[in-house]
């Protein structure tokens, strides 16, 4: 037989997603009748609105008649969605033959991987979104900085705790190839302030390090002195890949349509173009975004579809505003949830306790902040994806469990 990928094997006790669903499986096998309600994964639950629903079934009825049927795109994306994206979304700041859409966030990622390949030095925030960490592990770029030599031997999780405004001390962040960063945060909700990104975006250039800058909640921003994206930075072309996504915001995370700019300006240590190498992997191992899915896109980007994409938006960020308010008035320390689809709690217990409790005693699911790494122990994530009904009834299960609880 052929050998296992020993990165694979390397992998701690597989995906945090999975182990809550394990969980939440036991759970129901113990109490069949408890009606659970989810504040964990950070899944969309809202229908996708009139006009991206036009653009989408427009699409498939073309498909259907012989004139209007197409089968493989162009690898990057329908032109007329990049400069779509390029012009609407980031204001013309980014040109559109950066901007390479694709499939969604998570599998770019994936492909990323593939475009440094392995034996790179990864920095990313601690916590963070789970698959920055496990992708690189699976790419063999793994390994510890070493405190007692003040090497720095692969991955490095840049702490981002409330005592340092969850942005990492860069001082002690080595010099690392690639770095993770992710604005709004998840798990944390917390959104990176312009002199924040600035002073990552000149460590990179400093350290000739090349940014991996997660926007997929960037709609979700409210803060208009906040920033979007990287590129609203001067000299982040030089030094940062951006990936996106239409999954939280208008509710595509099953349809399924993402993408990532890559600056013509970023070079690889030897001068050759960063932007070369990512067209040649999606001309490779990616066909394109499904058609269907491109034109819901466009949609969404018509100024219906704008508007569509505001309002499902400010619904999910008043169901973040209800979660806030009901856990700050029991007293708990929260943070995110007004950038952020995500409520950032602190507990007086371990995580997993805290996460076992709320399950048990609540039914109500949540994700356990240390599942993001080592500095989200003794935080849970609520997320705020969710029906209004469910999120009131589930504020009021918190209110009494967790009153319950302060009286012990
Ligand atoms: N990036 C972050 C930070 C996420 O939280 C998620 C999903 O939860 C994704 C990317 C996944 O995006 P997509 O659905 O486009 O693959």
């Amino acid at each position: 037989m052929a050998k296992r990928n020993q990165n694979i094997a390397k992998l701690q006790s597989g995906y945090l997603f999975p182990e809550i669903a394990r969980r939440k499986r036991e759970f129901m096998q113990r109490n069949p009748s408890a009606k659970l309600i989810s504040l964990g994964i950070g899944d969309t639950t809202e229908p996708l609105t009139p006009a991206i629903v036009r653009g989408l079934s427009g699409e498939v009825s073309g498909l259907a008649s012989t004139k209007g049927y197409t089968g493989y795109g162009e690898e990057q994306g329908m032109p007329e969605l990049r400069r779509a994206i390029a012009q609407k979304l980031y204001g013309g700041i980014v040109p559109e033959d950066e901007v390479f859409v694709s499939d969604g966030a998570k599998p770019d990622t994936g492909r990323l991987q593939i475009l440094f390949g392995p034996g790179r030095k990864i920095a990313v925030q601690d916590p963070s979104y789970p698959v920055y960490v496990d992708s690189s592990v699976m790419m063999g770029n793994t390994g510890a900085f070493d405190a007692g030599s003040g090497q720095f031997h692969g991955m490095q999780y840049l702490r981002c705790v409330p005592e340092n405004d969850f942005f990492p001390n860069l001082g002690k962040a080595g010099s690392p190839d690639i770095i993770f960063f992710c604005s709004p945060n998840n798990p944390t909700g917390a959104a990176a302030t312009k002199e924040q990104l600035r002073q990552l975006v000149d460590f990179a250039r400093r350290k000739k390090s090349i940014i991996i800058f997660d926007a997929a909640y960037s709609q979700f921003i409210r803060d208009s002195k906040l920033p979007k994206s990287i590129f609203e930075i001067d000299g982040a072309k030089e030094v940062a890949i951006e990936v996106n996504s239409f999954s939280k915001p208008i509710g595509f995370t099953g349809v399924r349509l993402g993408w990532t700019i890559v600056p013509e300006k970023l070079k690889f240590d030897d001068g050759t173009s960063v932007r070369k190498d990512w067209n040649r992997i999606m001309t490779t191992v990616f066909n394109g975004a499904s058609n269907v899915a491109q034109h819901g896109a466009l949609a969404a980007l018509s100024d219906k579809g704008l508007a569509e994409m505001e309002n499902m938006v400010s619904y999910y960020m008043e169901n973040a505003a209800i979660i806030k308010k009901a856990l700050s008035g029991l007293g708990y320390e929260t943070y995110g949830g007004d950038n952020a689809p995500y409520i950032w709690v602190k507990f007086n217990s371990g995580s997993w306790e805290a996460f076992e409790s709320i399950l048990e005693k609540a039914h109500i699911v949540t994700t356990p902040g240390v599942g993001f790494g080592p500095s989200g122990e003794g935080f849970v994530r609520f997320s705020a994806f969710g029906h209004r009904e469910n999120i009131i009834e589930a504020v009021e299960r918190l209110k009494k469990h967790l009153q319950e609880n302060s009286k012990k």
